[in-house]
């Protein structure tokens, strides 16, 4: 990217003629320069929030005929910093929240189109509102939005049953590096014209094009559910299960979470209201749910798969959710994890996958290097164990002091990383390169893959302004 020189006055002067007041004054722009998890602070060199597309695409062909760096931010949940500008005061934060409209639901066609700003939990209750499901479901969702959910190809808690944000999206509006619109918002099941646009913006992490707008897949809405906890000896016992559950429930099975003792423990205690449902303590825990849109008894199916004598020689405890309210409870508990690992003090945090049969090994590895290396942690290894998708994180044990427990961080990472390459796993299974991990793709990417990536992005964006300094 070569950096045209331009004056601060100019800046403001000339986009103020493009967007009026969707240029941000610097009195309310200081929690949007700070990412999710505290790790970095930017300087940007405006803050703009386009209302329209065609604010967006002149904002972009501005931006690239001054050689500017654009860091697209959608609700700034994301855990790898790749919403924040960087420190150079060069870069311009481009704000995606005032693009929030609903464009279009088709109950009949399954779809609905929605615009990059608009909150997940606005497209849920837009699908809701004519008796659909859009079965994206992440912690954030009430402040996350949909651009940034394609942009990170989001997961979640029902993956198992319905994908990722690629595999619930069927077109995509964008724009692109040098202001021209991609209009790829298509609402087709098939559509084999040639490349596939629409899935290799997804997942690019503002690095090639700016996501103005998506047409999602829609589900028939859910009609019963029925959601246990249950309390298990060991890992393995809960893969096992997870394919007894999947032989019985079929796809009714819809989220599979798995939890440590630490992980109960840490949230019981952190945060008002959550308790453990189980009478005993349980080495591991696992919330699971079965979905359908037909009106069937699932309690019953859940019942009776949790009890056949196969279930029964894995299971410790197990408590069914009696109603909505214990329901909620029960998944408060595992939503309520990160904030109390946040309130308990540190936390080095790896988001991996494995291949199911190595999810065990892989936490009884780490389980061990931990307890040898780092005496002043402990492994809360918890998440989506039904995609293979684990939250790897080690918490600083009470009374620690933070700076010196953040000594461990590299060489945890490292072996966490190594591990997980060893397994032919993933070193980011849901949130993303950003700017965290850049250095970690170079380091297990293959080069191949590697060289491929960065022709791509020299063919979107050859002056190199999206996102810089981001994924590659
Ligand atoms: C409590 C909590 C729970 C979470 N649970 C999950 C989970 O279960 N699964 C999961 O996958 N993630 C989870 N996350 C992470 C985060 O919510 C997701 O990554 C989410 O998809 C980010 O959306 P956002 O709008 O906040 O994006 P941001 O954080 O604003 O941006 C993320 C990245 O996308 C880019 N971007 C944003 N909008 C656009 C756009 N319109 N066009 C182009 N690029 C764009 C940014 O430049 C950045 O690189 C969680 C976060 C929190 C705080």
């Amino acid at each position: 990217m070569s950096a045209t020189p331009i004056s601060a006055a100019r800046v403001e002067t000339e986009l103020r003629a493009l967007l009026g007041k969707g240029v941000l004054d610097s009195g309310q722009t200081a929690p949007l320069l700070v990412d999710q998890r505290g790790l970095y602070r930017g300087r940007p060199l405006a803050v703009v929030q386009p209302a329209s597309v065609a604010e967006v695409a002149a904002v972009l062909r501005w931006a690239h005929g001054h050689g500017i760096g654009v860091v697209p931010q959608g609700g700034n949940t994301g855990y790898c910093g790749g919403a924040t500008p960087d420190e150079s005061g060069r870069q311009l934060l481009l704000l995606l929240r005032g693009l929030n409209r609903i464009r279009e639901v088709d109950a009949e066609n399954f779809s609905l189109t929605a615009e990059a700003g608009c909150t997940l939990a606005q497209v849920q209750q837009a699908a809701a509102a004519v008796g659909r499901l859009f079965p994206l479901s992440l912690g954030s969702e009430h402040s996350c939005q949909i651009g940034g959910n394609l942009a990170t190809n989001a997961g979640g808690l029902n993956v198992l049953r319905y994908g990722m944000t690629r595999d619930l999206t069927l077109g995509v509006e964008a724009v692109l590096a040098d202001g021209r619109i991609y209009e790829g918002l298509n609402t087709l099941r098939k559509d084999n014209t040639g490349y596939d646009l629409t899935s290799l913006l997804i997942g690019s992490e503002g690095t090639l094009a700016v996501i103005t707008a998506a047409a999602l897949k829609l589900w028939p809405a859910t009609a019963a559910s029925a959601t246990a906890m249950i309390g298990l000896r060991d890992v393995p016992s809960a893969i096992q299960l997870l394919a007894l559950l999947q032989a019985a429930a079929s796809s009714r099975l819809t989220s599979f979470e798995l939890m440590p003792r630490t992980a109960v423990d840490l949230a019981s205690r952190y945060v008002d209201g959550v308790r453990d449902p189980l009478t005993l303590a349980h080495p591991w825990y696992l919330l699971c749910e079965l979905r359908s849109s037909a009106a069937e008894s699932l309690d019953e199916m859940l019942i009776q798969a949790l009890g056949s004598d196969a279930a029964q020689a894995l299971i410790a405890e197990a408590a069914l959710a009696v109603g909505e309210r214990q329901r909620a409870d029960f998944w408060r508990l595992r939503e309520s994890v990160p904030a109390a690992q946040r309130r308990a003090g540190a936390s080095l945090k790896h988001d991996i996958s494995v291949p199911l049969t190595a999810v065990a090994g892989f936490i009884d590895a780490v389980d061990r290097w931990v307890a040898q290396e780092i005496p002043d942690g402990m492994l809360v290894c918890y998440g989506h164990a039904g995609d293979g998708n684990l939250h790897c994180n080690v918490s600083s044990r009470p009374g620690v002091d933070l700076q010196t427990f953040r000594r461990h961080e590299e060489p945890l990472k490292r072996f966490v990383h190594d591990t997980v390459a060893s397994l032919h796993g993933s070193i980011s299974a849901e949130h993303g390169i950003g700017r965290l991990k850049v250095d970690e793709l170079q380091r297990y990417a293959p080069p191949v893959e590697l060289a491929l990536m960065r022709r791509i992005k020299q063919a979107l964006d050859p002056s190199g302004i999206m996102n810089p300094g981001k994924v590659l």
